[in-house]
């Protein structure tokens, strides 16, 4: 007789498997950590300690948010409507150099608990503000405070003063390495925390720290990620600084491996694209701060008929003002359906897939994560349509893209553990206190800054 952590019955299942198999009046059953039976009726004798009755719900894999700067939670709003350069200047910069590492542990909880209540089982933070060790310990431990699983991204900038980088940033590549191995040995890593590096901006590194950082990653086995093409100033100052467009030097220098995550991607070139196909990096696709900033479209169809893996990510709150993914599909197939003038240029299901498929491989972790199948990780949501901006649920896949908002998000399973239910958190987490105690946070953060 099989006796099963959780069971959920009832439910409308999309596995977004290879098949794109849908399992009406479906049942899921998590063993551990793992989806254990996948089908219509359990076996009679299977008995379960926790079950779920989900009539009316649909179930889909958890979404992954590819990319976040977690402490910008705090900024929302800070800097509007300035172009890229100005608002880091405003806003992510200088708060950037001031917050305390308690604040960054309530940004982590803010982020993840939005993040989770908007149906995102994983998230991968790039992390830059480095002047203090216990800054990126507070953030690991805000994450995983809440349950999510977690991809921490300990970038480094070895340049870049005079474009305004605050020099409080800048560490020389191999010491930043070093940081990197510290968080290592500090964290143990396992499949629900992972550490990689990364270079922060383009231009804030040198040729010899990019240099540096490859060989690391080579010997250790590391992944890393990078902002890259955001926008036509960023390839103006590549050009400035290494004499050749970025991609080509980073082609050069053997920087176009299926490890990398390049973010936004806003001006790649169609040699860009191709080049990615052949090496296998995935594009973290960030539409929110691309049009809050005016950056731009990147050119996600073609990147996905090339056979470039796409992802999608929220970025910063500071330049999207939520971590909501749902808001995410919804501008990532809306931007190029009116950019191309053609409503089938991206698909509800292409958008769905970038946010679980696409997601887990960026991270590596394709073969654990990303569709609801026996024997992968149990990182799903309960998507209740029964609301008035869903209702009527034709089409589920439409519906998650084009109708939906977080009161949908019914459930959230993380390693199968449930961490969000009907408006309640996992680990004593409550939401109330939580924004009450960032309020009065916030407060003290713009004394410090006004100070510095
Ligand atoms: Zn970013």
């Amino acid at each position: 007789m099989n006796t099963y952590d959780l069971v959920i019955r009832n439910a409308l299942v999309y596995t977004m498997d290879g098949v794109n198999r849908v399992i009406r009046g479906g049942t899921v059953a998590v063993q551990g950590d793992r989806i254990a039976w996948i089908g219509q009726e359990l076996p009679e004798s299977a008995r379960a300690a926790q079950e779920i009755d989900a009539d009316g719900m649909v179930l889909f894999p958890g979404f992954i948010d590819t990319h976040i700067h977690i402490f910008q939670s705090f900024l929302k709003g800070l800097g509007a409507d300035h172009r890229l350069i100005e608002w880091l200047n405003l806003s992510a910069l200088p708060y950037g150099e001031v917050m305390t590492p308690h604040q960054h542990k309530l940004a982590a909880q803010l982020a993840c608990m939005e993040a989770l209540k908007s149906g995102c089982t994983s998230m991968c933070e790039f992390f830059y503000t480095n002047q203090d060790p216990e800054l990126a310990h507070a953030c690991i431990e805000g994450m995983q405070s809440t349950g999510i699983r977690s991809v921490f991204i300990r970038t480094f900038q070895d340049t870049g003063t005079e474009y305004g980088m605050p020099s409080i940033f800048i560490e020389p590549a191999d010491k930043a390495m070093r940081e990197v191995e510290a968080l290592k040995r500090r964290f143990h890593e396992d499949d629900m925390l992972s550490i990689w590096t990364g270079p922060d901006v383009t231009w804030s590194t040198t040729k010899e720290g990019y240099q540096t950082m490859l060989e690391y990653c080579r010997s250790e086995n590391v992944r890393y990620s990078m902002h890259l093409k955001e926008t036509e100033v960023d390839n103006e100052m590549c050009f400035r600084c290494y004499g050749k467009d970025i991609v080509d030097l980073l082609e050069e220098i053997g920087f176009l491996t299926d490890r990398m995550l390049a973010v936004h991607c806003v001006n790649l070139t169609p040699e860009d694209i191709r080049r990615f196909a052949e090496y296998g990096v995935t594009i973290s696709h960030n539409p929110a701060p691309n049009l809050y900033l005016g950056s731009g479209i990147p050119p996600i169809p073609e990147s996905l008929r090339a056979g470039v893996n796409v992802a999608l990510g929220t970025d910063g709150a500071a330049s999207n003002n939520s971590t909501d993914m749902l808001e995410t599909m919804k501008l990532a197939a809306l931007i190029q359906k009116g950019l191309h003038r053609d409503a089938s240029v991206i698909t509800a299901d292409q958008v769905i897939r970038m946010a679980t498929c696409g997601g887990a491989r960026a991270i590596g972790m394709e073969d654990r994560l990303g569709t609801l199948e026996v024997g992968k990780k149990a990182d799903m949501i309960l998507f209740d349509p029964r609301h008035l901006k869903s209702c009527p649920n034709h089409d589920a896949e439409a519906t998650v893209v084009y109708a939906s908002s977080e009161e949908n998000i019914d459930t959230t399973i993380v390693n199968g553990k449930i961490v969000y239910h009907k408006g309640t958190f996992a680990g004593g987490l409550n939401e109330a206190d939580l924004v009450r105690e960032v309020a009065l946070e916030v407060e003290k953060m713009k004394i410090r800054e006004k100070d510095h």
